[in-house]
């Protein structure tokens, strides 16, 4: 570990040395796109699946990237594709997110998401939710309708809903898998680590990055806790002359890093890949820390990663140079 260290600093100082060399370009990759999407890492092992269960998570994070694509296929933006994505994954009990959202400690749902458009450094997020069905809408609502960033709790609301968004009430949310994990915390049988999270990176054909990221945030987590998910640069965070990233773990390190944020400011002040820089951060950084996590993220040349240091990340890929893949375990490809 010592070795890698120094390796990496060394490879850093040298990068930042030759930092005029790396200075990003102005110019647009054009025509080219990629998609990833994340459904949250953690422990997610094959000794804890049955057949019909991975079947389940890999049918629909297959049709969530299948329909991202189309968007960008026919030239949509890399905005819509990740809205698009993130929207699917919340109406899905599967993931951590809208509809399979976990409970708070008072035994509530409360949701947290955010959005950024990397053309411009536009961005949403609302956190402290419990009755807009698709809070991913709700924060691209506030980055397009409002001269704010973040809305949170009965503001958020009220907000979506004058802006039409489909709201629910407790109902909706309730689903008896994530009952029975906050029963299980509650209880003490079970740790309280349980969490997770949906997001979406995009490059699309015109150059531009877009990242969102929407959470239930952690089982079992204080009444009012906000995680990193709605915190730009911490859970989210797109510049076309970087990079797009979405964030998945222990919020808390997630926010205390600012993870999303410095992917893209190694590559920009130190001159480091994308890879590099996500290696140091998930693999390195947050490790250390005891941190738990992964990331997604894209760069303006198109190259991604999907990094964690859990033993598994729900997730998918496509590009347009035909490279795809549905994944869930570390040891896949
Ligand atoms: N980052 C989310 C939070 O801390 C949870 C997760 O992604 O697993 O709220």
């Amino acid at each position: 570990m010592k070795k890698y260290l120094l390796g990496f600093i060394s490879f850093t100082l040298l990068a930042f040395s030759s930092c005029q060399r790396a200075t990003p370009r102005n110019e647009k990759i054009k025509g080219k796109y990629v998609l990833v999407i994340q459904g949250g890492a953690g422990v997610i092992e094959k000794k804890f699946m049955t057949p019909e269960k991975e079947k389940k998570y890999h049918d629909k994070l297959q049709q969530v990237i299948d329909s991202g694509v189309l968007i960008l296929k026919r030239g949509g933006s890399a905005l819509d594709a990740v809205t698009k994505c993130i929207t699917l994954m919340e109406d899905s009990p599967l993931f951590n997110a809208g509809k399979g959202s976990v409970f708070n400690a008072r035994g509530e749902n409360e949701m947290d998401a955010s959005i950024m458009d990397g053309k411009n450094l536009m961005a949403g997020a609302v956190a402290n939710v419990h009755t807009i069905k698709n809070p991913i809408l709700a924060a691209r609502a506030v980055m397009e309708h409002t001269s704010h960033v973040l809305l949170i709790s009965k503001g958020a609301e009220l907000f979506a809903k004058k802006q039409g968004l489909q709201m629910e009430d407790s109902s909706y949310f309730f689903t008896e898998k994530r009952w029975k994990s906050y029963l299980m915390v509650k209880d003490k049988k079970s740790q309280g680590e349980k969490h997770g999270t949906v997001g979406a990176v995009a490059l699309d054909k015109r150059g531009n990055l877009a990242a969102g990221t929407s959470t239930g945030g952690m089982t079992y987590k204080m009444y009012g806790r906000v995680g990193d998910s709605p915190i730009i640069g911490a859970g989210t965070y797109a510049d076309d002359a970087t990079c797009a990233v979405s964030c998945t773990g222990h919020g808390e390190f997630f926010i205390r890093n600012v993870v999303a944020f410095d992917i893209g400011a190694l590559m920009k002040y130190s001159g480091l890949s994308l890879k590099e820089a996500a290696n140091y951060l998930i693999l390195i950084k947050l490790k250390k820390q005891g941190g738990n996590g992964g990331l997604i993220a894209v760069d303006r040349t198109g190259h991604f990663t999907m990094t964690f240091n859990t033993p598994g990340m729900f997730r998918a890929y496509a590009t347009s140079e035909g490279f795809h893949g549905v994944a869930m375990y570390g040891d896949e490809k």
